[in-house]
């Protein structure tokens, strides 16, 4: 089904029962892959863009159907997030990226950083500080290594409990990014209110930089988060004239397709013995 958001109100266009089969169908081969530890996590540096250096990795999550297919998590997390599945899935997320930081900083990165996402149903479940509480405790990590990344959405509109919340997320000592910056609810109103770290400027603006106007809007959300005292990452630079662009601008770290690609563990290793830290 499309959904759309329009004033607040969700609006199924042309929403069919196939459609809703199609869903479930998807849905029950989702649970089964999870259950049966299908899914793995791949890794995509993020870098300094002053010194080159890794500064850490974001962990995305994959789902690989029997042909070797991979289904995008842009599938597939909107609907775990639909179905509750994401409290489940989300906490497997965060133990497995958070055991493989704890074996790469003890294995010759010991100050490499991990981005894990939360998706908003998780931010909204009442068991997410004893969640995040136990897998601190069961992984070992130093939780200031760990950069939390949250994307604004309507599905939270109350804004005093979700700074509310982030403040005591930054108490158990995390990090927290608000990423896709620009797009959707991330309002200036919201930054003012949530005592986040570091913005992700969305992957459109970085992409459009060198076009029309695009420079001065990736300027103007630099300079708000220098004000603001927080990093800024430009994420989805995918050439050297974007990267450029965004160097110059100010950016503090930058993500994307002409540093990296995502890559599974094994990966990255390997990556990471060529690169200075
Ligand atoms: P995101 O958090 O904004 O992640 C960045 C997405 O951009 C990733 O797509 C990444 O592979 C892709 N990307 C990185 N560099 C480039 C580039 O240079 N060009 C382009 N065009 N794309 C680039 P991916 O892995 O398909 O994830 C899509 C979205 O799904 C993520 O967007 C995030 O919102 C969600 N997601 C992925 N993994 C997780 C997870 O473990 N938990 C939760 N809650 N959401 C996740
Ligand atoms: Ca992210
Ligand atoms: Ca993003
Ligand atoms: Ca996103």
């Amino acid at each position: 089904a499309k959904v759309s958001n329009r004033g607040g109100v969700l609006q199924f266009d042309r929403y069919s029962l196939e459609q809703a089969k199609g869903r479930l169908e998807l849905l029950k081969n989702l649970r089964a892959a999870f259950d049966q530890e299908q899914l793995f996590l791949m890794y995509q540096p993020k870098i300094d863009i002053q010194t080159g250096n890794t500064i850490g990795v974001e962990a995305l999550v994959r789902w690989p159907l029997p042909n070797g297919d991979l289904v995008s998590p842009g599938v597939f997390i909107p609907l775990a997030e639909q179905s509750g599945l994401i409290i489940r899935l989300g906490e497997w997320i965060l133990r497995t990226a958070l055991t493989e930081l704890r074996s790469l900083n003890e294995n010759g990165w010991p100050r490499l950083e991990m981005g894990v996402n939360l998706s908003v149903a998780q931010l909204q479940h009442p068991a997410l500080m004893d969640m995040l509480k136990a897998v601190l405790s069961d992984t070992g990590v130093d939780p200031s290594s760990v950069d939390l990344e949250i994307t604004e959405s309507i599905a939270m509109r109350d804004m005093e409990r979700k700074s509310q919340l982030i403040s005591e997320i930054k108490a158990l000592g995390f990090k927290v990014s608000v990423d896709d910056f620009g797009t959707g609810f991330s309002s200036l109103n919201y930054l003012q209110k949530m005592p986040v770290d570091c913005l992700k400027i969305d992957q459109t603006f970085v992409h459009a930089v060198n076009e029309g106007n695009g420079r001065d809007i990736v300027e103007l959300i630099v300079t708000l988060g220098r004000k603001l005292n927080m990093r800024v990452i430009a994420e989805g630079v995918e050439t050297e004239a974007q990267a450029n662009t965004v160097s110059e601008l100010g950016c503090d770290e930058v993500q994307g397709y002409f540093f990296a690609h995502p890559m599974t563990r094994e990966q990255l290793h390997d990556w990471l013995a060529t690169r200075s830290h």
